[in-house]
């Protein structure tokens, strides 16, 4: 059993004043893994307080002694890769190949935010101005149970190249992981008050960070619904918010496409991180005539996938991270049949073989409407609807007829062809022919996939404001 107990405030480990016991349940199992017990609004103001404490000195770093932390944070988290891999199957059921996946990259973030604030000019001339860039201020950094060692180091990483002092309050369900990160982070010597953590519930600690008047900016990552609360929090005290939200990114298939490669290419891209991913390609663009083709080979993709535990190498699909989640999928599922879409793999239920855990039936579903719910809504696991259409004008008209606009995919043999597509989409990223990452390019979503974008120096600038100095 573990039990986390403590806070992470001004360079310690400190114990909370609140006192409620959230219990950690591996998803696989159901088990009950430990406890964590969780911060309050005194804890909340603590760390805001140790983080404005810390800015005046923090905000005036050089870029040399910053990018000499980032490089320290990045050696202290790759140094923990194996727990940090360990905890994310225990906790929230990430297949291994994927929770491996995730330590590195949480880790990697800090030499990106590095490389980004090296190459990065403070000061430019403006017209008649010179125009410097500065600090925002204490930022809160609120991320998700859905990636939660890589959210917060990607967040921290551009919060501290930027020169801002930072509380992260990551979900409360990521307790096990955020521990490892907290054990990092404080063993690479960063001055004390620029990182502060805590526990807590989003109604409360949240809530708090959202509407403390100490705090400058909010950078979140979460659901749809979440992000409008914390906007709407934010507004009176005018905080800087960016905001990364859901997803029903298409992936769409032109007829050009080699479908052999591309359709289980896209099931990999709906099903990644267990479909729980705001970038997940949920709904699956192909052509009318080619409708046939596609489910077959759908269904073969599916067969191959296995669902099971998460510490096996030869999973492709763990469990949902939560009961909640299990429901919700389960929910959309049932919505799907009941309007009248065709379930041509998987379906309601745990697959069989699984008599516990929080496991569902990789599923597809043909002859979906785009107007169905489980098309315009984000189910956040592995369910795709296929869509078909008429030609490319349509092919674009309904990928984009949509309330979000975070991703998109387009597979094609002619990538300047797949290139003209991608410009008509209204997303914030597009990737051709496969799964594609670049650390340093934007990342955020058109319409209500969010506000803002993270990474590289666009990232960077989302820490910083710009003032203008003009002499006579
Ligand atoms: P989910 O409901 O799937 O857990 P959320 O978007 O609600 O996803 O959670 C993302 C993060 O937002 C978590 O850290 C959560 O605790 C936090 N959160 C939830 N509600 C609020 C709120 N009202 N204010 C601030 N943060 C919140």
């Amino acid at each position: 059993m573990r039990n986390i107990d403590h806070l992470y405030i001004d360079g310690a480990f400190v114990k909370p004043h609140g006192s409620e016991r959230l219990p950690l349940v591996n998803p696989a199992t159901e088990e009950v893994l430990g406890h964590v017990v969780l911060a309050d609004k005194e804890d909340a103001r603590r760390a805001i307080a140790a983080a404005r404490n810390a800015l005046p000195a923090f905000s005036r770093t050089t870029k040399a002694q910053r990018v000499a932390i980032l490089e320290r944070l990045h050696a202290a988290v790759i140094a923990r890769a194996e727990p940090l891999r360990d905890a994310t199957i225990q906790e929230y059921g990430g297949p291994v190949s994927r929770a491996s996946w995730v330590s590195q990259y949480a880790a990697q973030a800090f030499l990106d935010a590095a490389r980004t604030l090296q190459a990065y000019e403070f000061e430019r001339r403006v017209g008649s101005a010179t125009v410097v860039m500065e600090p925002v201020g204490v930022s809160v950094l609120i991320t998700p149970w859905n990636s939660s060692a890589g959210s917060i180091c990607s967040k921290l990483a551009m919060a501290i190249a930027a020169g801002c002092t930072t509380v992260i309050k990551p979900s409360e369900m990521s307790a096990l992981q955020t521990q490892i990160v907290a054990e990092a982070f404080h063993e690479a010597d960063v001055p004390a008050g620029v990182i502060n953590i805590v526990n807590g519930r989003g109604d409360v600690v949240g809530t708090e960070l959202s509407t403390n008047p100490d705090v400058a900016r909010i950078s979140f990552t979460g659901s749809t619904g979440t992000g409008k609360i914390i906007a709407r929090q934010a507004l009176d005290t005018m905080k800087r918010v960016s905001l990364a939200l859901g997803g029903k990114s298409p992936t769409i298939l032109l007829d050009d496409a080699d479908f052999e490669k591309a359709v289980p290419a896209a099931l990999n891209i709906a099903f990644q991180n267990n479909g729980q991913a705001c970038i997940a390609g949920s709904r699956l663009l192909v052509p009318r005539g080619r409708l046939t083709q596609v489910v077959e080979l759908a269904q073969a993709a599916v067969s191959s996938m296995k669902v099971g535990d998460p510490a096996d190498p030869a999973t492709t699909i763990g469990p949902m991270a939560n009961r909640t989640q299990f429901d919700r999928v389960q929910g959309y599922i049932r919505r799907g049949l009941e309007q009248g879409a065709t379930l041509v793999a998987g379906g309601p239920g745990r697959p069989r073989g699984f008599d516990r855990g929080y496991f569902v039936e990789p599923t597809v579903f043909a002859n979906v409407g785009n107007d169905m719910a489980i098309a315009q809504e984000e189910i956040f696991g592995p369910v795709l609807c296929i869509v078909t259409y008429r030609d490319e004008d349509e092919a674009v008209a309904i990928a984009n007829d949509s309330a979000f606009g975070l991703h998109a995919y387009v597979f094609s043999s002619d990538v300047l062809r797949a290139q003209a597509v991608a410009r008509r989409l209204e997303v914030g990223r597009v990737a051709i022919n496969g799964m594609r990452h670049d650390p340093l390019a934007p990342f955020g979503g058109y319409k209500q996939s969010g506000v803002g974008r993270e990474f590289g120096p666009f990232g960077l600038e989302s820490f910083l404001e710009a003032k203008t100095i003009m002499a006579a």
